[in-house]
């Protein structure tokens, strides 16, 4: 039986639909939370994720602002303006579009973000208040990936979760994220050893990888949860032909537009897997919606902490 399609964009649309009551919560005492995105530069996918991000705070009615500022921008000028956004009352979050320049240290850019004000969860406070499962911002992906999970029903406690990539913004947090659900844990990597048969052993298997199409049926357990976080685009006609042989729509799609997004899991695992997040339309629009989500915590948050607005 084909895997149950686990489907981001409908539980998007649900967290920000709840999202809205509490914004007219907030309103209605005075605060909108406002949201300020930097970008660096003129890399396309970047405007894209940027865009993307205002025009989801601008239907839910925050405050958005973008500075875009020239790909010739120094470390020193990008603290600049990071410093002035950590001190404007108006602004909860602030997002630093990544990749950044060559030139700049994106270290100390991301460590000089406000923590109480660092929306993406990637400040090593916020990093901490995760390990020790202290109240913070989390960051977007992870937390959207537990919700996939929680909102379709997934039983985490006592399960066996694989997660493949240990990056800091996916990987790692996600990982941390499932183990105080109390799932056991592996964190599998480019060094792991025999990984499909770490693989197979998974009730949830989570692919961070970069690696287009890498998770084949053959690392599935059957009736597992397999949530693809990769997003790839594959332009070259051999690849697209292999990958999608089965499935003849997704080819003509490849076709009719020259490239194809494909995630780290092959679309064949859907026969075997229980339940399978797309790509696109399942992980991705959970990174939006929690960044929504973390947006109105940080305003909530911010204000608890001066007395204006009780938790
Ligand atoms: P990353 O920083 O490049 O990390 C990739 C991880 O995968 C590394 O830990 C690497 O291991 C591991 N890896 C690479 N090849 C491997 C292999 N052959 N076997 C086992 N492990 C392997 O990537 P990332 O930033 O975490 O992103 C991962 C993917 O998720 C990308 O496709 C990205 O575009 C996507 N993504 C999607 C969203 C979304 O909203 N949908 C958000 C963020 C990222 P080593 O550490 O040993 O090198």
């Amino acid at each position: 039986m084909p895997a149950r399609i686990l489907d981001g964009k409908q539980i998007g649309k649900e967290i920000q639909d709840e999202l809205r009551q509490e914004i007219a919560q907030l309103r209605a005492l005075g605060i909108t939370p406002g949201l300020a995105a930097v970008l660096v530069g003129e890399n396309p996918a970047s405007h894209i994720y940027v865009r993307n991000k205002i025009r989801a705070c601008q239907e839910l009615g925050l405050l958005s602002e973008q500075l875009l500022l020239p790909a010739t921008t120094s470390t020193e000028e990008l603290l600049a303006q990071v410093e002035t956004l950590n001190h404007r009352d108006s602004i909860d979050g602030i997002l630093v579009q990544l990749p950044l320049p060559a030139q700049v240290d994106s270290q100390r850019v991301l460590l000089a973000v406000d923590p109480a004000k660092d929306v993406d969860g990637f400040h090593p406070v916020n990093v901490g208040n995760l390990v020790t499962q202290r109240e913070a911002l989390r960051p977007c992906t992870p937390a959207g990936i537990l919700e996939i999970l929680r909102r379709s029903g997934i039983a985490l406690a006592g399960s066996r979760a694989v997660v493949i990539g240990r990056s800091d913004i996916v990987g790692k947090p996600v990982a941390l994220l499932l183990l105080h659900e109390h799932a056991t844990v592996t964190l599998c990597h480019s060094r792991t050893r025999n990984l499909p048969v770490v693989a197979h052993e998974a009730d949830i298997l989570v692919a961070a990888m970069g690696r287009p199409a890498f998770v084949t049926p053959d690392f599935v357990r059957p009736g597992a949860t397999v949530i693809d976080v990769g997003v790839n685009r594959i332009d070259d006609a051999a690849s697209a032909e292999k990958i999608f042989a089965r499935h003849p729509q997704r080819l003509e799609e490849f076709r009719r537009k020259g490239s194809i997004l494909v995630g780290d899991v092959h679309p064949d695992v859907a026969e075997v897997a229980g339940a399978l997040t797309p790509v696109p339309g399942g992980v991705g629009p959970l990174t939006i919606a929690m960044l929504m989500v973390n947006t109105v915590k940080a305003a909530r948050l911010r204000r608890a902490k001066s007395q204006a607005v009780v938790a």
